[in-house]
């Protein structure tokens, strides 16, 4: 009897722990969610965010603790993510209820600013339902979703700091914004049809302009989109003319995953990504004959796509196409266009039509895009949904501004364990573009609270990026050589300080040297890296006139392996023109630049000879490109090595004689670069003893040759590091600058 009481009691034993809570865990919902959770398990105490998360203090049964405690990373809310609880017991305390606290005023709170979050299964269940007040609401959200990041112009993040605190919370609102149990408890952009934001325009109607084929410019959370019909061939064409946009991919929207899947192979991953609380879009095989417009990705292969991830979205969707084109408003590489005001002015003669509401944007941000790259997700655009989510850092950062690069600009700023990189930027090339990431910079600063001590930058003496940074205030300036910073990019993601062998496969990079790299294996630790091997250098012939005409490259390809022969769409005057600046050597620096030869292939196969948008013509051989398993030849030689491909060149103009089909070269192609890696890698391995690769740069957004790369690597015993977090093209640099930055001002 006694025996059997005291084990009963030791079971309902009352206890009190102090849990705090790491991760993204604030703007998220995540403290009603642990009242709510803390009710059901009959639990007493409190919550409240710190500088470093939540802190919890909850007293109860040991066991209904202890399924709290499981709940809490299991059950987190969709935007919050859990990265490490610690306990502590303390003493039983006379406790009743469970309550919300205000964090201390002082308090220096870090992780306030949340990024803009997808519309929730709830709130969706909220707009549909006739019997709801925000039936058809197209402003609906809660703690789980809704626009954070592009309201916000102050903090702490509160309503009166964003763009919200125009509109005054009616009764109804207002209860529910004070109801620690509800599921808009502090919701900050709270509101409904009796308060809130109202369209322009009637969603009824901005359908049935898409339905016939108009263009439309819809507000979203971070700026505005054009919008149009993606079966309607002449709608989609049309839009592209206006917009001046030639060949480069539009984004889709599609109602529903069943939508998306008749038109792209979707795979597991994607799915995943496509249903996210970011709702990025995702590049994915399109497939044939889907009724889609040719002219929505021209060349491409792939598909980006994304679901609705606003209620205006959704409700639009509804009653108007079920797929449609949803491109960023904005001319050429200009900045998205934010402001109503600026709507008639930069966007004149592309929408028909406005939809258009009155909730500001205060920060333009472009949508993420994603693409799964041998099963695993890589950001290719790092933007809404992320933005500004801090990167966890393995060692403390000062206060750091590194400035990123001119081309998908993006910068980032540091402050303890966390780096917060901007949303992309676009190319810094005009005035607009300039000034818009001044303010971005400033607003991060602000955000924050940092004043950047350190401020860090590309080698490139021309970069506006680079002037930018020069001009900037700071203590200490600090030049990152361009491959260096992409692989100590990928090192700060991963958390690793050791050295390895950095593939800095790319476009462009400013070498230490004054000539173009970007064919490069780095031998990098954090504070210094050594060109270990390259490709062999080949001129460009006209520096940026190669990067638009890849034809010329092919030419210099050809004529660095000793052949004369003619390049597809590049005429016989041309030739001539190209091969005097090589000989004499005008106006034709010399480049290690895998982008280059990419380009040069894609060129030789006919396939693309003119470049209207970055990287097309890697794209566009990626998306040629069919299954084999031959590969052509290719010499590593010399010290430091250098890989010489004028044997695979010439391979590949006697495939293309023998009538070879474009495919089956294109593949070839692609594995031969694969093997380059792996084998260089080798090499390297030999002579370092290393064996952890670690792959960054823009060409690594092509799947073909990543996921036959990280397997040849693999095989051969090396441990492979990605991207995960940030691009692996230029977006990703600033990264990379920051923390090699900080390491040598240690
Ligand atoms: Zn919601
Ligand atoms: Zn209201
Ligand atoms: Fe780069």
């Amino acid at each position: 009897m006694d025996g059997m009481a005291r084990t009963g009691a030791e079971k309902r034993k009352r206890v009190r722990w102090r849990i705090r809570v790491g991760g993204t865990v604030q703007g998220v919902g995540f403290r009603p969610f642990v009242y709510r959770l803390a009710y059901s398990f009959g639990l007493e105490g409190w919550v409240r965010n710190t500088s470093e998360g939540a802190l919890i203090e909850a007293q109860g049964d040991e066991t209904a603790l202890e399924s709290f405690i499981r709940a809490l990373r299991e059950n987190a809310p969709p935007a919050a993510s859990v990265r490490d609880t610690e306990i502590e017991v303390l003493e039983h305390e006379e406790l009743e209820g469970f309550r919300i606290l205000e964090s201390p005023a002082g308090d220096e709170v870090r992780t306030t600013v949340p990024p803009d979050i997808a519309t929730c299964a709830e709130c969706l269940d909220d707009i549909g339902d006739p019997e709801n007040r925000r039936f058809g609401y197209p402003f609906t959200n809660c703690t789980n979703c809704g626009p954070r990041f592009t309201i916000i112009n102050k903090i702490p993040y509160d309503r009166i700091s964003t763009t919200m605190s125009f509109f005054e919370m009616c009764p109804d609102c207002r209860r529910e914004y004070e109801d620690p149990a509800d599921r808009r408890f502090h919701a900050q952009p709270n509101a409904c049809p009796v308060c809130g934001p109202r369209l322009s325009l009637d969603v009824s109607e901005a359908a049935r302009i898409l339905r016939e084929g108009g263009i439309l410019a819809v507000k979203g959370l971070g700026g505005y989109h054009l919008a149009c019909d993606a079966r309607n061939d002449e709608a989609v064409r049309t839009l592209r003319r206006r917009k001046g946009r030639s060949d480069k991919p539009f984004a889709l929207m599609c109602a529903d995953p069943e939508e998306a899947r008749l038109i792209c192979e979707i795979d597991a991953v994607s799915e995943g990504l496509l249903l996210s609380p970011e709702s990025p879009i995702v590049l994915m095989p399109a497939r044939k004959n889907s009724g889609i417009s040719a002219s929505v990705a021209p060349g491409t292969g792939t598909l980006g796509v994304m679901l609705p991830y606003t209620p205006l979205h959704h409700l639009l969707m509804r009653d108007g196409p079920r797929l449609l084109v949803m491109t960023s408003g904005n001319v050429s590489e200009e900045p998205i266009v934010f402001k109503d005001g600026e709507v008639e002015e930069r966007l004149n003669g592309i929408p028909d039509h406005v939809l258009s509401h009155d909730r500001p944007i205060h920060i333009a941000c472009d949508d993420s895009v994603m693409r799964v790259v041998g099963g695993v997700p890589g950001v290719v655009r790092r933007a809404r949904g992320f933005v500004p989510r801090p990167i966890y850092m393995e060692m403390e950062m000062p206060e750091i501004l590194a400035c990123g690069g001119d081309l998908k600009s993006a910068f980032c700023v540091t402050k303890g364990y966390s780096a917060y990189v901007s949303q992309h930027l676009g190319d810094l090339e005009n005035a607009r573009t300039l000034d818009h990431y001044g303010k971005v910079v400033g607003d991060f600063c602000k955000f924050f609270e940092i004043e950047p001590k350190i401020v860090a930058y590309d080698m490139h003496p021309d970069y506006f990026s680079t002037q930018f940074a020069r001009s900037f205030e700071a203590e200490r300036k600090i030049a990152v050589q361009h491959h260096h910073a992409h692989i100590s990019s990928c090192m700060a993601e991963n958390g690793i300080f050791e050295p390895v062998i950095g593939v800095a496969f790319d476009g462009t990079g400013y070498g230490d040297d004054g000539t173009i790299w970007g064919g490069e294996f780095l031998i990098v630790d954090m504070t210094c890296y050594k060109r270990a091997a390259h490709l062999s250098p080949v001129p460009l012939p006209g520096g940026d006139a190669a990067v638009r005409r890849p034809g010329r490259m092919a030419l210099s390809y050809l004529r660095s392996a000793g052949l004369d022969c003619a390049v597809p769409g590049v005429t016989p005057e041309e030739a001539d023109t190209v091969v005097l600046q090589m000989e004499r050597g005008l106006n034709a620096p010399l480049t290690s630049s895998a982008g280059r030869l990419f380009d040069a292939v894609s060129a030789l196969l006919g396939i693309c000879t003119e470049v209207t948008y970055e990287g097309q013509a890697a794209i566009e051989l990626e998306a040629a490109g069919t299954y084999t398993d031959r590969s052509y030849g290719f010499r590593i030689a010399g010290s430091p090595p250098e890989i010489d491909v004028s044997g695979m060149i010439a391979q590949i103009v006697e495939d293309r004689a023998r009538g070879v089909s474009m495919g089956e070269i294109a593949g070839a192609f692609h594995n031969t670069a694969a093997e380059i890696i792996a084998e260089t890698c080798r090499v390297l391995r030999e002579e370092t003893g290393i064996s952890e690769a670690a792959l960054s740069g823009g060409v690594f957004q092509n799947a073909l040759l990543t996921e036959r790369a990280v397997s040849l690597l693999e095989e051969s015993g090396f441990k492979v590091y990605r991207h995960r977090l940030v691009p692996c093209n230029d977006g990703g640099i600033s990264l990379g600058q920051a923390v090699s930055a900080a390491v040598r001002c240690k």
